[in-house]
Protein backbone atom coordinates (compact mmCIF):
# COMPACT_ATOMS: atom_id res chain seq x y z
CA UNK A 1 0.00 0.00 0.00
CA UNK A 2 1.48 3.58 -0.56
CA UNK A 3 0.79 6.03 1.46
CA UNK A 4 -1.80 4.62 4.05
CA UNK A 5 -4.11 6.12 5.68
CA UNK A 6 -3.92 4.67 8.95
CA UNK A 7 -7.66 6.21 10.07
CA UNK A 8 -9.22 3.99 7.47
CA UNK A 9 -7.67 0.28 7.50
CA UNK A 10 -9.13 -3.52 7.21
CA UNK A 11 -7.81 -5.71 9.64
CA UNK A 12 -5.57 -6.86 7.24
CA UNK A 13 -4.08 -3.76 6.27
CA UNK A 14 -3.31 -2.62 9.62
CA UNK A 15 -1.84 -6.07 10.03
CA UNK A 16 0.41 -5.80 7.15
CA UNK A 17 1.31 -2.13 8.71
CA UNK A 18 2.61 -3.49 11.83
CA UNK A 19 4.16 -6.55 11.26
CA UNK A 20 6.56 -4.80 8.23
CA UNK A 21 6.75 -1.94 11.32
CA UNK A 22 5.28 0.86 9.33
CA UNK A 23 3.18 1.91 11.90
CA UNK A 24 2.73 1.18 15.91
CA UNK A 25 -0.10 0.14 17.48
CA UNK A 26 0.25 3.43 19.73
CA UNK A 27 -0.01 5.38 16.40
CA UNK A 28 -2.54 3.34 15.32
CA UNK A 29 -4.57 3.43 18.38
CA UNK A 30 -4.15 6.95 18.33
CA UNK A 31 -5.63 7.35 15.14
CA UNK A 32 -9.03 5.80 16.12
CA UNK A 33 -9.58 7.15 19.35
CA UNK A 34 -8.85 11.02 17.24
CA UNK A 35 -11.62 9.27 14.68
CA UNK A 36 -14.18 8.71 17.97
CA UNK A 37 -13.34 12.47 19.10
CA UNK A 38 -14.05 13.40 15.61
CA UNK A 39 -17.57 11.71 14.60
CA UNK A 40 -18.84 10.02 17.47
CA UNK A 41 -20.51 13.51 18.82
CA UNK A 42 -22.83 13.12 15.07
CA UNK A 43 -22.96 8.96 14.71
CA UNK A 44 -23.14 8.66 18.98
CA UNK A 45 -22.08 4.41 18.85
CA UNK A 46 -20.05 4.58 21.68
CA UNK A 47 -21.93 3.92 25.35
CA UNK A 48 -17.80 3.71 26.82
CA UNK A 49 -14.86 5.11 25.45
CA UNK A 50 -11.59 3.37 26.81
CA UNK A 51 -9.13 5.45 26.07
CA UNK A 52 -6.69 4.92 28.97
CA UNK A 53 -6.87 1.09 28.40
CA UNK A 54 -6.79 1.14 24.78
CA UNK A 55 -3.19 3.15 25.39
CA UNK A 56 -1.74 0.74 27.83
CA UNK A 57 -2.86 -2.41 25.54
CA UNK A 58 -1.58 -0.97 22.21
CA UNK A 59 1.68 -0.22 24.60
CA UNK A 60 1.96 -4.06 25.19
CA UNK A 61 0.68 -4.67 21.76
CA UNK A 62 4.01 -3.25 20.26
CA UNK A 63 6.41 -4.71 22.72
CA UNK A 64 4.98 -8.27 21.61
CA UNK A 65 5.52 -6.85 17.98
CA UNK A 66 9.21 -6.24 19.05
CA UNK A 67 9.43 -9.74 19.65
CA UNK A 68 8.23 -10.90 16.89
CA UNK A 69 4.78 -12.23 18.53
CA UNK A 70 1.82 -11.05 16.54
CA UNK A 71 -1.03 -12.64 15.55
CA UNK A 72 -4.29 -10.77 12.79
CA UNK A 73 -5.46 -8.80 15.49
CA UNK A 74 -1.98 -7.66 17.67
CA UNK A 75 -2.52 -4.07 18.05
CA UNK A 76 -5.81 -4.13 16.29
CA UNK A 77 -8.12 -1.66 17.63
CA UNK A 78 -12.07 -3.45 17.92
CA UNK A 79 -14.86 -2.36 19.26
CA UNK A 80 -17.27 -4.87 21.64
CA UNK A 81 -21.44 -4.65 22.00
CA UNK A 82 -22.79 -3.42 25.53
CA UNK A 83 -24.12 -6.78 26.93
CA UNK A 84 -20.31 -8.48 26.58
CA UNK A 85 -18.85 -9.18 29.65
CA UNK A 86 -15.33 -7.03 30.11
CA UNK A 87 -13.61 -7.05 33.56
CA UNK A 88 -12.92 -3.55 34.72
CA UNK A 89 -15.28 -1.92 31.77
CA UNK A 90 -19.12 -1.09 32.85
CA UNK A 91 -21.25 -3.51 30.88
CA UNK A 92 -24.96 -2.09 30.49
CA UNK A 93 -26.93 -3.49 28.12
CA UNK A 94 -28.14 -0.25 27.45
CA UNK A 95 -30.35 -0.42 30.51
CA UNK A 96 -30.75 1.55 33.51
CA UNK A 97 -30.30 -1.39 35.19
CA UNK A 98 -27.25 -2.24 34.07
CA UNK A 99 -25.63 1.74 33.69
CA UNK A 100 -23.06 1.16 36.54
CA UNK A 101 -22.56 -2.37 36.79
CA UNK A 102 -18.92 -3.24 35.70
CA UNK A 103 -18.08 -6.90 35.37
CA UNK A 104 -15.64 -8.90 37.32
CA UNK A 105 -15.34 -10.96 34.57
CA UNK A 106 -14.23 -10.84 30.72
CA UNK A 107 -16.80 -13.21 28.44
CA UNK A 108 -15.19 -16.09 26.67
CA UNK A 109 -14.36 -13.71 23.36
CA UNK A 110 -12.81 -11.46 25.39
CA UNK A 111 -10.43 -13.57 26.55
CA UNK A 112 -9.88 -14.86 23.37
CA UNK A 113 -9.19 -11.20 21.57
CA UNK A 114 -7.06 -10.52 24.54
CA UNK A 115 -4.96 -13.32 24.01
CA UNK A 116 -4.02 -12.09 20.66
CA UNK A 117 -3.29 -8.85 21.95
CA UNK A 118 -6.29 -6.65 20.68
CA UNK A 119 -7.04 -2.92 21.45
CA UNK A 120 -10.40 -2.49 23.15
CA UNK A 121 -11.35 1.11 22.13
CA UNK A 122 -14.97 0.58 24.21
CA UNK A 123 -18.34 -0.36 24.17
CA UNK A 124 -20.86 -0.27 21.79
CA UNK A 125 -24.34 1.45 22.17
CA UNK A 126 -27.62 -1.12 20.94
CA UNK A 127 -31.12 -2.22 21.95
CA UNK A 128 -31.96 -2.40 25.79
CA UNK A 129 -30.63 -6.03 26.57
CA UNK A 130 -30.59 -6.65 22.64
CA UNK A 131 -34.39 -5.96 22.19
CA UNK A 132 -35.18 -3.84 18.87
CA UNK A 133 -33.93 -3.04 15.01
CA UNK A 134 -32.64 0.56 15.77
CA UNK A 135 -30.87 0.89 18.83
CA UNK A 136 -33.80 3.96 19.23
CA UNK A 137 -34.35 0.78 22.62
CA UNK A 138 -31.31 2.15 24.15
CA UNK A 139 -32.11 3.57 27.16
CA UNK A 140 -29.29 6.08 26.88
CA UNK A 141 -28.96 7.14 23.68
CA UNK A 142 -30.03 6.61 19.48
CA UNK A 143 -27.00 6.03 17.73
CA UNK A 144 -27.16 7.42 14.15
CA UNK A 145 -26.42 6.23 10.85
CA UNK A 146 -22.95 7.63 9.32
CA UNK A 147 -24.36 7.41 5.78
CA UNK A 148 -27.58 9.72 6.83
CA UNK A 149 -27.84 10.98 10.07
CA UNK A 150 -31.33 11.18 10.28
CA UNK A 151 -31.96 7.83 10.06
CA UNK A 152 -31.53 4.59 12.40
CA UNK A 153 -28.39 2.70 11.61
CA UNK A 154 -30.56 -0.51 12.34
CA UNK A 155 -30.19 -2.88 15.97
CA UNK A 156 -29.91 -4.29 18.05
CA UNK A 157 -26.21 -4.36 17.45
CA UNK A 158 -26.09 -0.41 16.06
CA UNK A 159 -23.36 0.51 17.89
CA UNK A 160 -20.85 -2.00 16.58
CA UNK A 161 -22.12 -1.44 13.08
CA UNK A 162 -22.19 2.23 12.65
CA UNK A 163 -18.97 2.96 14.36
CA UNK A 164 -16.99 0.10 12.03
CA UNK A 165 -18.94 2.62 8.78
CA UNK A 166 -17.84 5.58 10.48
CA UNK A 167 -13.90 4.10 10.75
CA UNK A 168 -14.30 4.76 14.73
CA UNK A 169 -12.81 1.30 14.99
CA UNK A 170 -11.10 -0.85 12.87
CA UNK A 171 -13.79 -3.84 13.57
CA UNK A 172 -16.31 -4.42 16.22
CA UNK A 173 -18.17 -7.47 18.15
CA UNK A 174 -22.00 -7.67 18.01
CA UNK A 175 -24.57 -10.59 18.92
CA UNK A 176 -27.39 -11.79 17.63
CA UNK A 177 -30.47 -13.30 18.26
CA UNK A 178 -32.39 -12.71 15.34
CA UNK A 179 -31.28 -10.16 13.06
CA UNK A 180 -28.86 -7.83 15.16
CA UNK A 181 -25.47 -8.47 14.02
CA UNK A 182 -27.24 -9.04 9.84
CA UNK A 183 -29.84 -6.02 10.02
CA UNK A 184 -27.23 -3.66 11.55
CA UNK A 185 -24.40 -4.26 8.91
CA UNK A 186 -26.56 -4.08 6.17
CA UNK A 187 -27.83 -0.79 7.21
CA UNK A 188 -25.16 0.63 7.54
CA UNK A 189 -22.90 -1.32 4.62
CA UNK A 190 -20.74 -4.22 5.97
CA UNK A 191 -19.96 -7.26 6.72
CA UNK A 192 -21.83 -9.20 9.55
CA UNK A 193 -22.14 -13.19 10.15
CA UNK A 194 -23.77 -14.48 12.53
CA UNK A 195 -22.24 -17.77 13.10
CA UNK A 196 -23.95 -21.25 13.25
CA UNK A 197 -25.25 -22.02 16.92
CA UNK A 198 -23.36 -23.04 19.10
CA UNK A 199 -19.76 -21.89 17.11
CA UNK A 200 -18.73 -19.06 19.26
CA UNK A 201 -19.19 -19.29 23.30
CA UNK A 202 -22.05 -17.27 24.66
CA UNK A 203 -20.14 -17.11 27.93
CA UNK A 204 -20.04 -13.80 29.22
CA UNK A 205 -23.03 -12.96 27.25
CA UNK A 206 -25.92 -11.31 28.66
CA UNK A 207 -28.48 -13.68 28.20
CA UNK A 208 -31.76 -12.57 26.02
CA UNK A 209 -32.52 -15.53 24.62
CA UNK A 210 -30.09 -18.79 25.01
CA UNK A 211 -31.41 -20.91 22.46
CA UNK A 212 -31.24 -18.08 19.63
CA UNK A 213 -28.02 -15.67 20.78
CA UNK A 214 -24.66 -16.01 19.28
CA UNK A 215 -21.42 -13.56 18.79
CA UNK A 216 -20.16 -12.75 15.53
CA UNK A 217 -18.01 -10.36 13.83
CA UNK A 218 -19.24 -6.78 12.19
CA UNK A 219 -16.36 -5.72 9.58
CA UNK A 220 -15.16 -3.78 6.92
CA UNK A 221 -14.25 -6.86 4.41
CA UNK A 222 -15.26 -10.88 3.98
CA UNK A 223 -11.26 -11.21 5.26
CA UNK A 224 -11.64 -9.47 8.32
CA UNK A 225 -14.83 -11.00 9.21
CA UNK A 226 -12.99 -14.99 8.75
CA UNK A 227 -9.69 -12.96 10.72
CA UNK A 228 -11.90 -12.26 13.68
CA UNK A 229 -13.68 -15.56 13.36
CA UNK A 230 -10.86 -17.79 13.70
CA UNK A 231 -10.01 -15.70 17.28
CA UNK A 232 -13.64 -16.19 18.68
CA UNK A 233 -14.87 -19.09 17.40
CA UNK A 234 -14.05 -22.95 19.37
CA UNK A 235 -15.40 -24.75 22.17
CA UNK A 236 -15.86 -23.46 25.66
CA UNK A 237 -16.50 -25.61 28.78
CA UNK A 238 -18.27 -23.15 30.58
CA UNK A 239 -20.80 -22.87 27.98
CA UNK A 240 -22.84 -26.12 27.48
CA UNK A 241 -24.43 -24.84 24.15
CA UNK A 242 -20.98 -24.53 22.82
CA UNK A 243 -20.30 -27.16 20.21
CA UNK A 244 -17.68 -29.76 20.67
CA UNK A 245 -16.29 -30.03 17.01
CA UNK A 246 -13.07 -27.66 16.17
CA UNK A 247 -13.57 -24.58 14.53
CA UNK A 248 -11.85 -24.76 10.85
CA UNK A 249 -8.98 -22.01 9.55
CA UNK A 250 -12.19 -19.87 8.42
CA UNK A 251 -9.64 -17.98 5.56
CA UNK A 252 -8.87 -21.30 4.39
CA UNK A 253 -11.48 -21.04 1.60
CA UNK A 254 -11.78 -17.33 0.74
CA UNK A 255 -10.42 -16.57 -2.93
CA UNK A 256 -11.90 -19.68 -3.85
CA UNK A 257 -14.52 -20.04 -7.04
CA UNK A 258 -17.69 -20.03 -7.10
CA UNK A 259 -18.65 -21.68 -10.12
CA UNK A 260 -20.84 -24.33 -9.96
CA UNK A 261 -22.11 -23.61 -6.43
CA UNK A 262 -25.59 -23.87 -5.84
CA UNK A 263 -27.53 -20.93 -4.97
CA UNK A 264 -31.12 -21.05 -4.19
CA UNK A 265 -33.45 -17.96 -3.89
CA UNK A 266 -36.49 -19.10 -1.51
CA UNK A 267 -39.56 -16.89 -3.54
CA UNK A 268 -40.67 -16.01 -0.06
CA UNK A 269 -37.91 -13.81 0.95
CA UNK A 270 -39.03 -11.75 -1.70
CA UNK A 271 -41.94 -10.60 0.00
CA UNK A 272 -44.76 -7.77 -0.19
CA UNK A 273 -43.86 -4.94 1.86
CA UNK A 274 -40.40 -5.50 0.12
CA UNK A 275 -39.32 -1.77 -0.78
CA UNK A 276 -38.70 -2.28 -4.91
CA UNK A 277 -35.28 -0.11 -4.54
CA UNK A 278 -34.13 -3.04 -2.53
CA UNK A 279 -35.38 -5.73 -4.76
CA UNK A 280 -33.45 -4.33 -7.80
CA UNK A 281 -29.96 -4.27 -5.90
CA UNK A 282 -31.38 -7.95 -4.97
CA UNK A 283 -31.70 -8.65 -8.89
CA UNK A 284 -28.30 -6.72 -9.72
CA UNK A 285 -26.33 -8.69 -6.98
CA UNK A 286 -27.84 -12.11 -7.60
CA UNK A 287 -26.82 -11.30 -11.41
CA UNK A 288 -23.32 -10.63 -10.11
CA UNK A 289 -23.20 -14.04 -8.66
CA UNK A 290 -24.47 -15.83 -11.47
CA UNK A 291 -21.73 -14.05 -14.06
CA UNK A 292 -19.29 -15.67 -11.72
CA UNK A 293 -20.38 -19.01 -12.09
CA UNK A 294 -22.79 -19.77 -9.40
CA UNK A 295 -25.83 -21.59 -10.83
CA UNK A 296 -28.83 -20.09 -9.81
CA UNK A 297 -32.26 -21.68 -8.96
CA UNK A 298 -35.06 -18.83 -8.69
CA UNK A 299 -37.89 -21.17 -7.77
CA UNK A 300 -36.91 -22.33 -3.98
CA UNK A 301 -39.76 -22.69 -1.55
CA UNK A 302 -39.81 -22.62 2.35
CA UNK A 303 -43.44 -22.50 2.89
CA UNK A 304 -43.26 -22.14 6.75
CA UNK A 305 -40.69 -19.25 6.89
CA UNK A 306 -43.76 -17.16 7.14
CA UNK A 307 -44.44 -18.24 10.69
CA UNK A 308 -40.69 -17.44 11.69
CA UNK A 309 -42.51 -14.19 12.77
CA UNK A 310 -44.72 -15.55 15.08
CA UNK A 311 -42.30 -18.31 16.47
CA UNK A 312 -39.70 -15.64 17.30
CA UNK A 313 -41.66 -13.49 18.99
CA UNK A 314 -42.94 -16.60 21.15
CA UNK A 315 -40.12 -17.85 21.66
CA UNK A 316 -37.62 -15.22 22.41
CA UNK A 317 -39.62 -13.35 24.85
CA UNK A 318 -40.43 -16.25 26.96
CA UNK A 319 -36.51 -17.35 27.01
CA UNK A 320 -36.25 -13.56 28.07
CA UNK A 321 -38.44 -13.32 30.40
CA UNK A 322 -36.77 -16.65 32.43
CA UNK A 323 -33.43 -14.64 31.65
CA UNK A 324 -34.49 -11.07 33.19
CA UNK A 325 -35.76 -12.62 36.14
CA UNK A 326 -31.98 -12.17 37.71
CA UNK A 327 -32.56 -8.48 37.85
CA UNK A 328 -34.53 -8.22 41.03
CA UNK A 329 -32.02 -5.88 42.65
CA UNK A 330 -30.57 -8.00 45.17
CA UNK A 331 -27.12 -9.00 43.61
CA UNK A 332 -26.18 -6.36 41.21
CA UNK A 333 -27.36 -3.74 39.00
CA UNK A 334 -30.13 -0.97 40.13
CA UNK A 335 -31.41 -1.38 43.47
CA UNK A 336 -34.68 0.61 44.42
CA UNK A 337 -34.75 0.23 48.45
CA UNK A 338 -38.06 -0.03 49.10
CA UNK A 339 -40.26 -0.54 52.51
CA UNK A 340 -41.13 -4.08 51.81
CA UNK A 341 -39.30 -6.48 49.98
CA UNK A 342 -41.99 -6.85 47.00
CA UNK A 343 -42.05 -3.12 46.54
CA UNK A 344 -37.59 -2.86 46.12
CA UNK A 345 -38.47 -5.82 43.90
CA UNK A 346 -41.21 -4.28 41.64
CA UNK A 347 -39.96 -0.21 41.61
CA UNK A 348 -36.57 -1.90 40.70
CA UNK A 349 -38.29 -3.55 37.33
CA UNK A 350 -40.71 -0.87 36.91
CA UNK A 351 -37.86 1.78 36.42
CA UNK A 352 -35.12 -0.34 35.58
CA UNK A 353 -36.35 -1.62 32.59
CA UNK A 354 -37.31 -0.10 30.04
CA UNK A 355 -40.60 -0.15 27.58
CA UNK A 356 -39.83 -2.62 25.28
CA UNK A 357 -37.94 -4.63 27.67
CA UNK A 358 -41.36 -4.74 29.81
CA UNK A 359 -43.19 -5.70 26.57
CA UNK A 360 -41.00 -8.80 26.29
CA UNK A 361 -41.27 -9.89 29.38
CA UNK A 362 -45.32 -9.45 30.21
CA UNK A 363 -45.42 -11.70 26.51
CA UNK A 364 -42.91 -14.00 27.50
CA UNK A 365 -44.66 -14.91 30.98
CA UNK A 366 -47.90 -14.95 29.36
CA UNK A 367 -46.93 -17.62 26.35
CA UNK A 368 -45.32 -19.53 29.09
CA UNK A 369 -48.24 -19.26 31.82
CA UNK A 370 -50.69 -22.03 32.62
CA UNK A 371 -53.59 -22.59 30.18
CA UNK A 372 -51.62 -21.04 27.68
CA UNK A 373 -48.23 -23.11 27.44
CA UNK A 374 -49.12 -25.89 25.05
CA UNK A 375 -51.48 -23.02 22.86
CA UNK A 376 -48.22 -20.88 22.46
CA UNK A 377 -45.05 -21.60 23.57
CA UNK A 378 -44.93 -25.49 22.95
CA UNK A 379 -46.95 -25.28 19.55
CA UNK A 380 -44.23 -22.70 18.48
CA UNK A 381 -41.26 -25.36 19.23
CA UNK A 382 -43.32 -27.39 16.61
CA UNK A 383 -43.21 -25.26 14.53
CA UNK A 384 -39.28 -24.45 14.88
CA UNK A 385 -38.76 -27.89 14.46
CA UNK A 386 -40.46 -27.90 10.91
CA UNK A 387 -38.82 -24.47 9.75
CA UNK A 388 -35.39 -26.74 10.93
CA UNK A 389 -36.66 -29.50 8.43
CA UNK A 390 -37.71 -27.21 5.69
CA UNK A 391 -34.17 -25.84 5.71
CA UNK A 392 -32.29 -28.98 6.19
CA UNK A 393 -33.94 -30.39 2.88
CA UNK A 394 -33.32 -27.44 0.91
CA UNK A 395 -29.64 -27.41 1.83
CA UNK A 396 -29.64 -31.01 -0.06
CA UNK A 397 -30.30 -29.33 -3.17
CA UNK A 398 -28.57 -25.78 -2.33
CA UNK A 399 -25.37 -24.68 -1.27
CA UNK A 400 -26.04 -21.73 0.24
CA UNK A 401 -29.72 -19.53 0.05
CA UNK A 402 -29.32 -16.08 -0.96
CA UNK A 403 -31.84 -13.24 0.49
CA UNK A 404 -32.04 -9.57 1.28
CA UNK A 405 -31.20 -9.27 4.61
CA UNK A 406 -33.49 -6.65 5.33
CA UNK A 407 -36.76 -5.70 3.12
CA UNK A 408 -36.04 -2.25 3.29
CA UNK A 409 -33.16 0.72 2.98
CA UNK A 410 -32.51 1.93 6.51
CA UNK A 411 -35.66 4.22 7.75
CA UNK A 412 -35.89 7.54 9.62
CA UNK A 413 -34.93 8.16 13.52
CA UNK A 414 -38.83 7.85 14.87
CA UNK A 415 -40.29 6.49 12.17
CA UNK A 416 -41.26 2.86 13.49
CA UNK A 417 -41.36 3.55 17.17
CA UNK A 418 -45.29 3.98 17.23
CA UNK A 419 -45.30 0.81 16.30
CA UNK A 420 -43.73 -1.99 17.54
CA UNK A 421 -45.21 -4.42 14.75
CA UNK A 422 -43.58 -2.28 12.24
CA UNK A 423 -40.36 -2.80 13.78
CA UNK A 424 -40.24 -6.13 14.32
CA UNK A 425 -41.08 -6.22 10.75
CA UNK A 426 -37.87 -5.42 9.86
CA UNK A 427 -36.29 -8.44 10.79
CA UNK A 428 -38.17 -11.19 8.77
CA UNK A 429 -35.82 -12.40 6.50
CA UNK A 430 -33.03 -12.84 9.31
CA UNK A 431 -35.11 -14.18 12.47
CA UNK A 432 -35.96 -17.58 10.67
CA UNK A 433 -31.96 -18.67 10.80
CA UNK A 434 -31.66 -17.80 14.30
CA UNK A 435 -34.52 -20.28 14.70
CA UNK A 436 -33.14 -23.19 12.53
CA UNK A 437 -29.57 -22.30 14.13
CA UNK A 438 -27.54 -21.61 10.48
CA UNK A 439 -25.08 -19.44 10.08
CA UNK A 440 -25.52 -16.45 7.96
CA UNK A 441 -23.66 -13.62 6.95
CA UNK A 442 -24.68 -9.88 5.77
CA UNK A 443 -22.43 -8.45 2.60
CA UNK A 444 -22.82 -4.69 0.98
CA UNK A 445 -24.58 -5.48 -2.25
CA UNK A 446 -25.65 -1.99 -3.34
CA UNK A 447 -26.87 1.44 -2.29
CA UNK A 448 -30.61 2.34 -3.18
CA UNK A 449 -31.16 6.03 -2.93
CA UNK A 450 -27.71 6.96 -1.13
CA UNK A 451 -28.12 4.40 1.73
CA UNK A 452 -26.49 0.82 1.58
CA UNK A 453 -28.55 -2.74 0.61
CA UNK A 454 -27.26 -5.92 2.24
CA UNK A 455 -27.22 -9.46 0.65
CA UNK A 456 -27.43 -12.26 3.15
CA UNK A 457 -26.33 -15.88 2.06
CA UNK A 458 -27.42 -18.45 5.11
CA UNK A 459 -25.43 -21.86 4.95
CA UNK A 460 -26.50 -25.40 6.96
CA UNK A 461 -24.76 -25.59 10.45
CA UNK A 462 -21.18 -25.21 10.27
CA UNK A 463 -20.75 -24.11 7.07
CA UNK A 464 -19.40 -20.83 7.88
CA UNK A 465 -16.34 -21.65 5.29
CA UNK A 466 -18.76 -22.25 2.32
CA UNK A 467 -20.35 -18.50 2.95
CA UNK A 468 -17.41 -16.80 3.41
CA UNK A 469 -15.85 -17.90 0.05
CA UNK A 470 -19.16 -16.84 -1.65
CA UNK A 471 -19.49 -13.50 -0.07
CA UNK A 472 -15.41 -13.03 -0.74
CA UNK A 473 -15.90 -13.98 -4.56
CA UNK A 474 -19.06 -11.62 -4.95
CA UNK A 475 -17.09 -9.02 -2.80
CA UNK A 476 -13.71 -9.12 -4.76
CA UNK A 477 -16.18 -8.59 -7.54
CA UNK A 478 -17.79 -5.56 -6.63
CA UNK A 479 -16.34 -2.57 -4.94
CA UNK A 480 -19.79 -1.99 -2.26
CA UNK A 481 -17.95 -2.55 0.44
CA UNK A 482 -15.06 0.41 -0.45
CA UNK A 483 -17.63 3.20 -0.20
CA UNK A 484 -16.91 5.32 2.82
CA UNK A 485 -19.91 7.61 4.73
CA UNK A 486 -19.02 11.30 4.46
CA UNK A 487 -19.13 12.68 7.44
N1 LIG B 1 -34.89 -7.26 16.36
C1 LIG B 1 -35.05 -8.54 16.98
C2 LIG B 1 -35.62 -8.35 18.36
O1 LIG B 1 -35.94 -7.27 18.67
C3 LIG B 1 -33.73 -9.26 17.04
C4 LIG B 1 -32.83 -8.71 18.07
C5 LIG B 1 -31.53 -9.42 18.18
O2 LIG B 1 -31.11 -10.14 17.27
N2 LIG B 1 -30.90 -9.27 19.33
O3 LIG B 1 -35.75 -9.24 19.13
Amino acid sequence: MTNPNIKDLTIHEAHDLLKSKKISSAELTAAYLDNIKDKDPKVRAMVTITGELAAVQAKKADERIAKGEITSLTGIPGLIKDNIATKGVKTTCSSKMLENFVPVYDATVIKKLNAQGMVMVGKANMDEFAMGSSTENSALFTTHNPWDLARVPGGSSGGSAAAVAAGETVFALGSDTGGSIRQPAGFCGIVGLKPTYGMVSRFGLVAFASSLDQIGPLTRDVTDCALVMNAIAGHDPKDSTSSPTTPPDFTKTLGQSVKGLRVGIPKEYFVEGMQPEVKAVMKAAIAKLEELGAKIDWEVSLPHTMHSLAVYYILAPSEASANLARYDGVKYGFSYKGDTMWESMEQTREIGFGPEVKRRIMLGTHALSSGYYDAFYLKAQKVRTIIRREFDAAFEKYDILVTPTSPTIPFKIGEKTADPVQMYLSDVCTLPINIAGLPAISIPAGFAAGLPVGMQMIGKPFSEPTLLKAAHAYEQATDWHKRRPVL
